[in-house]
């Protein structure tokens, strides 16, 4: 296999390259390079800029408004756009229920809802997660019942990732408790989150944001029509969900951008007298680092071609590994930058709290928003599969332990 880019694809490397550097909001790309996750209206704002060009709907098919590209391209523009650093594009939206629409969806789903996805005039959000069934998704107990042209839905998710920002949530349900198999008695649903009977309570993660929340149903009436694929066959479009476009999941673009700033503070920090990026200790964890994510892209091209290979039908088990690389390098790249910083980094809202009582901040900009992500970054081994259920599947598919 040559693992080399070919001359197309660093000329399309340039191409989205120059693309974010002339569209990107200048005042969205500065809040991101301090580390500040991008608000509501950035990704709004952001996912309709580059649907205008055609892009924002970048692993869909020409034919549903996608540009259309090959994986390879795919996994560029992903790397470039975190690597802006832009918004990263709502994967609700994007590598969940639009394939899973493009797939199982009837003809009036598909008109509906998927132009409305990729110009993000729907958020959606995703529903599976309970208190009791987060690793082993299929014991779920979020019930709906047939009656009439609805089901009703009663129960509760957890988790629910900006679930108070969504308009619509992709549901797991459970519709015959009587299957033998716990997955045979799932159905996948579309809830429309302004149903009576819906409330959404948040949680506050440690990063002192509100990004979680509980989503709790009573008596939600839920038009069947909303139903995706036939009843009690909705494990196979979760797994379907679940499996799509695992080569994402590395996040590298975020990691390199990460470790990039890192080198940036570090020209102007000082250690011992002379600017930290001179220390030796410091210039050989970044090599390290830079190493292990030299490693994780080469790792993402084999998994890519190895899922070529197999006809793009199921993820190759390999993509466990861009999983637990991914967020291991994640981690360590934010913490990274919390290094550097020191003592500055360390409070977390001091600029805005300054702001409020309307004095000046102290410390640089830069250590502004340095620990938030650094706090909030530790979820990302539990999120999207945990990484010892990732390890799981290696030893068993790859190992066969
Ligand atoms: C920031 C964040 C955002 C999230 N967003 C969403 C969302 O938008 N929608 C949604 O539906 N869910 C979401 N989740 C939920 C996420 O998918 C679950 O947290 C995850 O699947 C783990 O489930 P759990 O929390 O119930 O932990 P558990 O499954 O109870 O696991 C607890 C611990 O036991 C370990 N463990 C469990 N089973 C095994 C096993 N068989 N072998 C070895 N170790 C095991 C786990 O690795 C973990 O360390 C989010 C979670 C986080 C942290």
């Amino acid at each position: 296999m040559d693992l080399r880019f070919t001359p197309e694809e660093v000329a399309f490397r340039e191409e989205v390259r120059a693309f974010i550097r002339d569209n990107l909001p200048r005042e969205i790309r500065e809040r991101m390079r301090l580390g500040y996750p991008p608000r509501k209206q950035d990704t709004i704002d952001w996912m309709r800029i580059l649907n205008a060009h055609g892009w924002a709907a970048y692993n869909w098919p020409k034919e549903h408004g996608g540009p259309g590209w090959s994986p390879i391209q795919r996994m560029i523009f992903n790397e470039e756009n975190l690597a802006a650093p832009a918004p990263e594009l709502l994967s609700f939206n994007i590598t969940m229920i639009g394939p899973v629409l493009i797939q199982f969806g009837t003809p009036e789903q598909k008109a509906h809802f998927l132009p409305r996805a990729r110009n993000l005039d729907d958020w959606w959000c995703q529903g599976f997660s309970e208190p009791g069934a987060g690793s082993d998704l299929a014991s779920l107990k979020t019930r709906a019942v047939r009656e009439g042209d609805d089901y009703v839905v009663n129960g509760q998710k957890i988790w629910t990732s900006t679930a108070h920002n969504a308009d619509w949530c992709f549901c797991l349900v459970r519709t015959n408790p009587q299957a033998a198999k716990r997955q045979e008695g799932i159905s996948f649903l579309l809830i429309d989150m302004k149903t009576p009977g819906i409330e959404v309570r948040p949680i506050i993660s440690i990063d002192g944001s509100h990004h979680l929340n509980e989503v709790f149903f009573t008596d939600v009436k839920v038009p069947v029509a909303n139903l995706v694929g036939e009843e009690n066959k909705g494990w196979t479009v979760a797994k379907y969900l679940l499996g799509n476009e695992r080569t994402g999941i590395a996040r590298l673009g975020k990691s390199k951008e990460r470790v990039r700033f890192a080198k940036e503070i570090a020209r102007e920090v000082r250690h011992r007298g002379a600017p930290l990026i001179e220390d030796r200790g410091f210039r050989q964890r970044v090599a390290q680092m830079e190493v292990d994510m030299k490693a994780l892209e080469i790792t993402q091209l084999r998994v890519i071609s190895a899922y070529a290979k197999a006809g793009g039908n199921r993820p190759d088990p390999l993509s466990s590994v861009l999983k637990v690389k991914g967020t291991e390098l994640l981690q360590a790249s934010s913490e990274m930058v919390m290094d550097v910083g020191g003592p500055q980094a360390m409070p977390i809202w001091q600029h805005e709290l300054a702001a409020m009582a309307n004095e000046p901040a102290i410390g640089p900009d830069w250590a502004a928003y340095m620990a938030a992500p650094y706090l909030m970054l530790r979820a990302a081994s539990i999120y999207g599969g945990t990484n010892e259920i990732q390890k799981n599947i290696l030893n068993k598919a790859v190992l066969g332990l």
